[in-house]
């Protein structure tokens, strides 16, 4: 796809070119990725953060948050969580802290490929020396999650007091350099986003052709400084799961919490506009809601049994099933075919 066509269909806004957008990313969705719904079980180890992102509930400069880190003993234990849901795939994410002891974390990666070798771990735990990301994934992490949130540097500088672009670029060059499965995403309804910069972004993502992007949606919390602005714009959000499905064509998409959280839980919508992932909380639930990047956090306080019968009713609704394999990176010819005979 080509910058000025991005742009146009960022802006449309008749409804029969909308369906038109969602429909043709689902196809391709479903060419390029199959019918399941993989589920990446995310586990929410550490709420420290060093940074002062001006949208995130994280941010250090939020005196009012309860900060918490979980052991390994818990950590491991929510993953053996997810294992018992038959999930083979997990996320372990925290805030970004500066001038840790990598080794909970390595001594913590070993465990789980140890104890349990088929489940795939995701890393998202920021900016990161390349010694450190080689670190982990010696350990055995398989993938890296890293949002570049946008590319326009000016805008990045903005709502990233202290933080370098640059250094946000050279990290995910370094993830994929070092064998990582490597994933970036957006946020959408950042104030200072318009469409070019979002067109800029998608050819970006497309260019350094990321294993898995997720596209997430703005949502205020009170104690940043954006605490005044309204959350982001769902329709501009699946407009752009749509064009970056048509962009990166076999990227794993989430259809993220987020998308979830506002007024209505809209994952079904951003399913059929592109996306083929779904990531459950498995957060220990004195933490879960500490985790605090937004408030009204779908996940909070949901319960398993229901929330699984609620996603298998999803999954059938729209022709799709559950699919609680690893979900690797579908850029590997062999994962590719697999998917396509499913
Ligand atoms: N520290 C890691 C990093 O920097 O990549 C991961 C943790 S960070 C809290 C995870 C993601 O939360 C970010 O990439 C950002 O897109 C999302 N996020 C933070 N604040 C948000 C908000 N107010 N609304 C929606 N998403 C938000």
């Amino acid at each position: 796809m080509i910058y000025n066509e991005i742009i146009e269909q960022l802006k449309i806004q008749n409804s029969d070119e909308l369906n038109a957008l969602f429909g043709k990313a689902d196809a391709e969705r479903s060419r390029h990725c199959g019918n399941g719904i993989f589920l990446r079980g995310i586990v929410e180890f550490s709420s420290f953060c060093d940074n002062t992102c001006a949208y995130c509930g994280l941010n250090k400069n939020n005196k009012t948050l309860k900060r918490y880190r979980l052991t390994e003993e818990q950590i491991l234990d929510a993953v053996k969580n997810i294992n018992t849901a038959g999930i083979n795939s997990v996320v372990l994410q925290s805030g970004e802290e500066h001038g840790t002891d990598p080794g909970l974390l390595t001594r913590t990666i070993t465990r789980i490929k140890n104890e349990l070798p088929d489940m795939a771990i995701t890393l998202s735990a920021g900016e990161k020396e390349d010694d450190v990301y080689k670190e982990w994934f010696e350990a055995g992490a398989d993938r890296y999650l890293l949002k570049i949130e946008t590319t326009d540097e000016a805008l990045y500088g903005r709502l990233h007091p202290g933080m370098d672009l640059k250094n946000r670029l050279r990290c995910s060059e370094s993830l994929k350099r070092i064998g990582y499965q490597n994933g970036s995403g957006l946020l959408i309804g950042l104030p200072g986003l318009t469409e070019e910069i979002i067109a800029r972004d998608i050819l970006y993502l497309q260019q350094m052709d990321f294993d898995m992007v997720g596209i997430g949606l703005f949502i205020p919390h009170r104690a940043t400084e954006l605490s005044d602005i309204p959350h982001g714009n769902l329709q501009l959000t699946l407009k752009t799961i749509a064009l970056t499905r048509l962009a990166l064509k076999n990227s794993h998409l989430p259809a993220t919490t987020a998308i979830g959280s506002i007024e209505e839980d809209y994952r079904v919508d951003a399913l059929r506009a592109g996306a083929n992932v779904i990531m459950p909380n498995f957060t220990p639930l004195p933490y879960r809601e500490l985790y605090e990047i937004y408030p009204g956090k779908k996940c909070a306080k949901e319960d398993w049994n229901s929330y699984f019968a609620g996603l298998n009713s999803l999954a059938g609704s729209i022709g799709r099933y559950i699919d609680k394999g690893r979900g690797d990176s579908l850029k590997n010819r062999e994962q590719y075919d697999s998917a396509q005979r499913n």
